[in-house]
């Protein structure tokens, strides 16, 4: 195992400097540059897939399927993504024709932003750090990626890893907490993102406009789903149970809560029941395969949740703070303003709202900030477009979670409270690239515009 080493704090503006440099010798703008880099990220995952499973192991209690599953095959993918789709990403874009402006030859010039800082948080360590870095490097950017301090022993592996894989003109990685973070974010950079809390968001926004730096912000929230009672009820117990038991419920877009129809609740609750058996036939899952809080103070934060809660608990509610052990936890008839809905829960409790019928839940949900993401469950078309057509959030998705929200080739971010801007694949590219318009006059315009462009306008003819 590696042991995590912080970057001395003096030595980010030497870091800032030097990358500056790398940017501006022009290396990046070959398109063949950035794929070979882009190939080299994809190996630094691939040859060392053992070594992350045990560093995320050893930093997140995950299980190795888990990482393998919701870590390795994303990101490869988002990286490869951006290699097969670099060369046409960046492709200076024709504007469409017009009648006035087609002898200007107008284009749209697809250009790195520059010198760009990526900050990652604990719970994806790869995924949310490598991923954007994958865009940043597709866009031509040169970029510090910042991973989080709290999952050392993955940060650590990431430091070793990344000088042998990368080109250290223009790629870095900062190892720290907040003073190394800080000291980075004094700096001006041509583009932020962070993904992580709202509340570190801000002091992020607040640095960046210092240097009117613009920023893309990945955050969280309390992601709901609307039950129908006209869904398949196995599949969607198994489906949201598992979108709460992966990382011990410690992913941005998992179901935060479920908004059922009284009348529905009793059948929900068997089939989540009859769900948490099939996965865990023997036991209650222990501490060996199922994640862990990432610290013991995230663990205590959840369990004082479960201990607010006016629900009921219907398994669950262990909590085991010197292992950050927190079980798989269902409470139904929890009130709208119970401790388990006073916050994100990022952990792996699932309350239940009742509500009326489907129009309580969209006044529920609207009488809340915008989450990163809304789920229904049902098989009626229309039960499904009311819940789109009457929400708003970061992405909205029937008869699933988690799961597909990296679509590729889809935008994933969220709005207002839960993120501005968006990430993965295309999307990502953009986030990194500045959009140069061009055009080119001919001379011979003038005798077209010579009587309404130049004065003396007395004598161009046009009547007053
Ligand atoms: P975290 O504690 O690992 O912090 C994230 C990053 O912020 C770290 O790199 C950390 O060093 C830095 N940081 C912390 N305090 C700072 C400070 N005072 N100044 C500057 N930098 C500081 O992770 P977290 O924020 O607890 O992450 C969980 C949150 O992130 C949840 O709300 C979750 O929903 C959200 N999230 C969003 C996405 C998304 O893509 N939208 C993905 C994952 C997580």
């Amino acid at each position: 195992m590696s042991k995590l080493e912080y970057t001395p704090v003096e030595d980010v503006p030497r870091i800032h400097e030097e990358l500056l440099r790398g940017f501006r010798s022009g290396k990046t703008k070959s398109i063949a540059y950035r794929k070979e880099q882009l190939l080299h990220l994809a190996y630094l995952i691939h040859d060392n897939k053992q070594r992350f499973r045990e560093a995320l192991h050893a930093d997140l209690g995950r299980p190795y399927d888990e990482t393998d599953f919701l870590e390795f095959s994303p990101t490869i993918g988002e990286i490869m993504d951006a290699h097969d789709g670099v060369e046409k990403w960046a492709k200076t874009e024709r504007t469409a024709f017009n009648s006035s402006w087609f002898p200007m030859s107008p284009a749209v010039r697809k250009e790195p932003k520059g010198l760009v800082l990526i900050i990652a948080p604990f719970n994806y360590p790869l995924l949310l750090l490598l991923g954007p870095l994958g865009s940043a490097i597709a866009a031509g950017c040169a970029a510090v990626v910042k991973p989080s301090e709290l999952v050392p022993q993955t940060s650590a592996l990431l430091a070793e890893l990344l000088p042998k894989y990368l080109d250290q003109d223009l790629y870095r990685l900062v190892n720290g907490a907040v003073p190394e973070t800080t000291k980075l974010l004094e700096l001006p950079w041509d583009h932020i993102l962070y993904t992580g809390n709202g509340r570190v968001a801000k002091i992020v926004s607040a640095a960046a406009a210092k240097h009117l730096t613009p920023v893309t912000l990945e955050l969280g929230g309390k992601s709901p789903v609307v039950i129908d009672p006209n869904c398949d009820v196995q599949t969607a117990a198994r489906r949201i149970l598992w979108g709460k038991y992966a990382n011990a419920g410690q992913i941005c877009i998992a179901p935060d809560y479920i908004l059922c129809p009284r009348g529905f609740q009793d059948t929900f609750v068997a089939a989540v029941q009859r769900a948490y058996n099939e996965f865990f036939p023997a036991e209650p899952p222990s501490p060996d395969n199922m994640s862990r809080m990432i610290t013991q103070a995230h663990a205590e934060r959840v369990k004082k949740l479960i201990e607010g809660t006016r629900g009921t608990i219907v398994f669950g509610g262990q909590a085991d703070i010197a292992e950050r052990f927190v079980a798989p936890t269902l409470v139904r008839d929890v009130p709208g303003d119970d401790s388990l809905m006073s916050e994100e829960i990022f952990g792996p409790v699932l309350p239940i709202v009742p509500v009326r019928d489907v129009d309580e839940a969209i006044e529920f949900i609207n009488s809340r900030e915008h989450a990163l993401s809304v789920y229904v469950f049902s098989q009626d078309s229309k039960f499904k477009a009311k819940v789109f057509n009457n929400t708003q959030s970061g992405a909205a998705v029937a008869n699933d979670v988690s799961i597909g929200l990296r679509v590729h080739d889809a935008p994933f971010g969220g709005i207002g409270p839960s993120g501005s801007g968006s990430t993965t694949c295309k999307y990502g590219f953009l986030t990194f690239t500045h959009l140069r318009t061009t055009f080119d006059n001919p001379n011979w315009m003038d005798k077209l515009l010579m009587r309404r462009r130049y004065p003396p306008y007395a004598t161009n003819g046009i009547k007053m």
